[in-house]
């Protein structure tokens, strides 16, 4: 009766592990990443709503260079204060979703800040040159369109700001360090010269009709502060895009 008994819980324990098997749901597609079979050149197979990283014709990153400029007087004018913010590690970049109250306007079109996070490499390139690394300052206006301010860091003095960023970086993707006081004036350069074109998000779902503002002018973060957030965040740049019919205005900040 015993050994009946075990071989019957046996047997359960046999037909639960198989239904456990065929049960579990296919192993979900692979999110999109930066390196391997979800990289940036596979992100357009990953969803069918990814499908303009590949045949968007409008897409960003992109090089910057010096002949493809047309001159403008466009304008560019930021309004930013000293706010609370959220600091969150989403396991590809360090995004911080900043209080409401700052603004940005371009061409006198007004947006909001929402949010800022870093790459290592920068993903837009001045002259095919990279920088260490890029600030995305994001924004949104009231009709949901987005402008984004690019700002180019390389390597030289500390930047206080990013050290109290660095200092409260959640170790685990996802943690959330909450209300952090902080001034992100201090992670713009005195100048305000800006490179203006019509892009994309450069990260999925690739979304176009992005007005990005790319400021001329880098800041600085020592190597230290670089390598620090390189060693979190392994190479979270996509490849520059191509420029297809688009036309890039460069607009002095002394025009
Ligand atoms: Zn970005």
């Amino acid at each position: 009766m015993r050994s009946l008994q075990t071989v019957l819980s046996r047997l359960v324990g046999l037909v639960y592990l198989i239904w456990m098997l065929f049960a579990t749901p296919a192993i979900a597609v692979p999110n999109w990443s930066y390196e391997g079979s979800s990289d940036p050149g596979h992100w357009s197979e990953l969803q069918s709503d990814y499908a303009l990283c590949a045949a968007g014709q409008a897409q960003s990153p992109i090089n910057l260079r010096s002949q493809d400029l047309s001159r403008d007087h466009e304008t560019l004018s930021i309004d930013y204060h000293p706010a609370p913010l959220d600091e969150v590690n989403n396991g590809r970049t360090l995004t911080m979703n900043y209080a409401a109250g700052n603004s940005l306007a371009l061409n006198n079109q007004t947006y909001e800040l929402v949010q800022f996070h870093f790459h290592a490499p920068s993903e837009h390139l001045i002259d095919n040159k990279a920088s260490a690394m890029e600030l995305h300052l994001v924004h949104k206006n009231a009709a949901n369109e987005l402008a984004v301010l690019g700002v180019m860091i390389q390597p030289g003095a500390t930047n206080p700001l990013l050290d109290e960023l660095w200092q409260n970086m959640p170790v685990v993707e996802e943690e959330n360090i909450p209300q952090l006081e902080i001034d992100v004036n201090s992670l713009l350069p005195r100048d305000r010269s800006f490179y203006h074109y019509q892009g994309s998000l450069t990260t999925p779902p690739c979304s176009e009709s992005v007005n990005w503002a790319i400021l001329k002018q880098p800041i600085q973060a020592s190597r230290q502060q670089i390598n620090t957030f390189k060693s979190r965040f392994h190479a979270n740049a996509r490849p520059v895009q191509a420029l297809n019919h688009r036309t890039i205005q460069f607009s002095d900040s002394l025009s």
